[in-house]
């Protein structure tokens, strides 16, 4: 059990796409555990790899995390894929832990069917509403190097990123 790093802007690994997972060994199913506890440590909803530093397509969500009350609901997704998308969109205020302290409403279809490999390396198919939707999707982003600023306009982008990498300064001198 360990709890990884968060990377934020200006590191170059969230710009880029993350790498396909050939293998689902041990050593995937400890990066994942590694994601969990980063996750809910946070907390926050959902998490994609690159985030803690290692480029491969794989993402853990659970729409219930931080809410004591509420039963569990974990997801841990391999080489997660949208292979539909719903005509209808929903908009949404979002957040990321990479970019903390930002929030911005982001427009993105409403359902969506995801294909995946599970932790035992199974192929899984399943329809997204509500919430793991835009979650789901959200992660899927951090694997194509793509944030859900870059869906704002130009302007908000750089004020918010300029705000992070900021923080991240004073931080280190902190
Ligand atoms: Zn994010």
């Amino acid at each position: 059990m360990a709890i990884r790093k968060i990377i934020t802007p200006p590191n170059p690994l969230l710009k880029q796409p993350s790498l396909k997972v050939q293998e689902v060994d041990d050593n995937i199913r400890a990066l994942i555990r590694d994601m969990f506890d980063t996750m809910y440590a946070a907390p926050g909803i959902g998490l994609a790899a690159v985030q803690v530093g290692e480029p491969l397509s794989i993402i853990v969500m659970d729409i219930h995390s931080g809410d004591k009350d509420k039963e569990p609901r974990p997801y841990a997704m391999i080489n997660p894929e949208v292979v539909w998308a719903s005509d209808n969109k929903v908009t949404y205020q979002e957040g990321c832990l990479s970019v903390p302290d930002v929030y911005d409403e982001v427009e993105r279809p409403a359902e969506v069917k995801v294909r995946w490999l599970d932790e035992q390396g199974n192929e899984r198919e399943q329809l997204f509403t509500g919430l793991e939707a835009v979650c789901v999707q959200h992660e899927i982003d951090h694997t194509k190097g793509i944030l859900f600023v870059d869906y704002l306009s130009r302007l908000k982008r750089e004020r918010y990123l300029k705000k992070v990498i900021k923080r991240a300064q004073q931080e280190m001198t902190s």
